[in-house]
């Protein structure tokens, strides 16, 4: 069974920019994600001592927004995130679970003093989404140079791979929609 997808616009990216991004992550995941402008109540993940906002609350957040099992929902924020024992992340999913969120805040030039590249921001956009929602479904980081699993933790490694699964995770998530819904771990990944 393949799961529906949520894309939850929470960020400043322009909506019909988005959707052709949505489109590249759908077809990794053969299904059509929709794509809803949305809010979320940032405020209560503000760790005011960081000056960040805490993804795993906002992961909470989505979880009590969205309680649908068969949908994985995906938030884009601007703001940057972190987790407490990390100075900041990407993004981060609940593993085979339904909720997961990236951000723009590092995937933009402007954030490394360099000139903007709206095409750069949103292929790494929809590398990260692809990675994250990948993660709702269960996959692990993979070790293959240029799977979208593999793990990035600067922004020039996600330039370093491609969009796509490799056929390893791709034939996981085959495996994964074969058996349908399956519990939730009770951890999150990065
Ligand atoms: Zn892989
Ligand atoms: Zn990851």
């Amino acid at each position: 069974m393949t799961p529906t997808i949520r894309i939850l616009n929470a960020s400043s990216l322009r909506q019909d920019r988005l959707l052709g991004v949505a489109k590249k992550v759908g077809d990794q995941f053969r299904t059509e994600p929709s794509v809803s402008k949305g809010s979320l109540n940032l405020a209560r993940a503000f760790d005011s001592s960081r000056g960040q906002y805490n993804s795993t609350l906002l992961l909470a957040e989505l979880l009590y927004l969205y309680p649908f099992p068969e949908q994985k929902t995906i938030a884009i924020v601007d703001v940057d995130l972190f987790i407490p024992v990390l100075t900041f992340v990407f993004g981060e999913a609940q593993l085979r679970g339904q909720a997961a969120v990236v951000s723009t805040a590092r995937l933009g030039n402007r954030f490394y003093g360099l000139p903007e590249d709206d095409d750069l921001l949103l292929l790494r956009m929809e590398k990260e989404i692809v990675h994250e929602l990948g993660h709702t479904l269960g996959l692990f980081h993979c070790h293959q140079f240029e799977c979208v699993m593999r793990s990035s933790t600067y922004v020039e490694e996600i330039d370093l791979k491609r969009g796509e699964l490799c056929r390893g995770c791709q034939e996981t998530t085959r495996r994964m929609r074969d058996v349908g819904s399956i519990a939730p771990l009770k951890i999150s990944s990065l």
